[in-house]
């Protein structure tokens, strides 16, 4: 795709993002809902974009972590509920209130905080209560001895003026893990979670939405799916998962080649010297280095992918800068374009290289690179952190 930007940029293919949404939609079937993840800027995505076009394909519901994210989607345009899933500080129920958002509540405390200032704003705040069934992370407690407890505290926080409990959710922590031990607790949570939502209804207390499904239990357990589904890594296109499901990874990092110099061997390449030629190199220059978010764990082992295939990566990424050999790739010259990762070079080899997920990977990618967002093969939008 031809770009006017040529120091390295990152293509986001929306058709891939709508193509794995229908397909996800199309698994879930008609009568499970789609809440879209677009915390942390839509895993490095874009959040404004991505929510765009998922409101615009017809999905649900979104979530994000924070105020802050909420904000930024409804400032533009995003009108779809919105659901928080960290925390907010109760002084700023009124703005909840005031943008329509909806917050996940995690412990009695904060309901009664929420329940006081919704009352003192004279307004509602829509809920969604968080339980904690073996994530050990935020929610509720209602394991073993504190079942009883736990449902009680839930119950009273639902019935809390001020508040509407819309929803109530978990969170699994091994769902997209294979083997038997981890089949079980996932197996174990649902059981749990499934019974705390019995006995509210026991008490008369019942949500419209019941959720626990990520991207794991999209995959693998058809049988948590329940009122809504919350897929975030899936809807990317990421992890053996995707691959699986054959959905299309939605990011692109690309580069372009800004000098090129033909060293003799016994030439040492980078910080550290970690690199020697071994007979006479073409090098090249790429302007990508860590800060944009090519981790230093890649120096002197990776490689990038050329229109001449793999070329490797030459001794250590710099901050801002890394060199790649070209002896092999004799059509690649200033300009050319590389792609980081993308299409040819898959995020989750990557980052099984890396020793991590292809999460912290696009997440990773800095607000220094633009965005290019793509539609038919045409740049459709442009994120640039840094204005022009
Ligand atoms: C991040 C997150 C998700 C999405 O997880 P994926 O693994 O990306 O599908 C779902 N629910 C909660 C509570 C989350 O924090």
């Amino acid at each position: 795709m031809e770009t006017e930007l040529k120091r390295t940029w990152s293509e986001i293919d929306l058709d891939c993002l709508l193509y794995n949404y229908h397909a996800l939609r199309e698994r879930i079937g008609e009568n499970v809902r789609f809440l879209g993840v677009v915390k942390a800027d839509a895993y490095g995505h874009g959040a404004v974009q991505v929510a765009q076009t998922l409101q615009e394909a017809g999905a649900d519901y979104l979530a994000v972590s924070s105020l802050d994210e909420a904000r930024e989607l409804r400032n533009h345009g995003v009108t779809m509920p919105i659901l928080i899933l960290g925390h907010t500080p109760p002084e700023q129920v009124g703005e909840l209130i005031r943008l329509g958002i909806t917050q996940a509540v995690s412990a009695e405390a904060k309901a009664e905080a929420y329940s006081a200032e919704a009352l003192r704003r004279g307004g509602t705040l829509k809920i969604h209560i968080k339980v904690d069934t073996g994530m050990s992370r935020l929610g509720f407690l209602c394991d073993g001895e504190h079942f009883e407890g736990g449902v009680a505290r839930i119950a009273h926080s639902c019935a809390l003026p001020g508040l509407d409990a819309e929803g109530i959710f978990t969170h699994f922590a091994v769902s997209d893990e294979p083997g038997e031990e981890n089949e079980a607790y996932t197996r174990r949570q649902f059981a749990l979670f499934c019974r705390v939502i019995d006995a509210l209804a026991a008490k008369g207390c019942t949500f419209a939405l019941r959720h626990c499904a990520n991207s794991g239990a999209v995959a693998y357990y058809p049988d948590t799916w329940l009122d809504m589904v919350r897929p975030g890594i899936l809807l990317y296109g990421l992890t053996e998962m995707a691959e699986e499901l054959g959905l299309k990874s939605v990011m692109s990092l690309k580069t372009s080649v800004s000098t090129i110099k033909t060293y003799e061997p016994g030439v040492t390449i980078s910080y550290g010297r970690l690199f020697t030629t071994q007979r006479r190199t073409r090098v090249g220059v790429l302007p990508i280095g860590y800060a944009d978010g090519f981790f230093r764990t890649f120096s002197n082992r990776f490689r990038v992918m050329t229109e001449d295939g793999p070329a490797p990566i030459l001794g250590r990424i710099c901050m801002d800068m890394c060199m790649i050999d070209l002896t092999e790739c004799p059509h690649v010259g200033v300009g050319s374009t590389i792609e980081i990762f993308g299409r040819h070079n898959s995020v989750n080899a990557m980052a099984r290289m890396a020793d991590t997920i292809p999460y912290e990977l696009v997440c990773a990618v800095s607000k220094r690179v633009p965005r290019l967002y793509c539609r038919d093969g045409k740049v459709v939008g442009r994120k640039l952190w840094i204005e022009e």
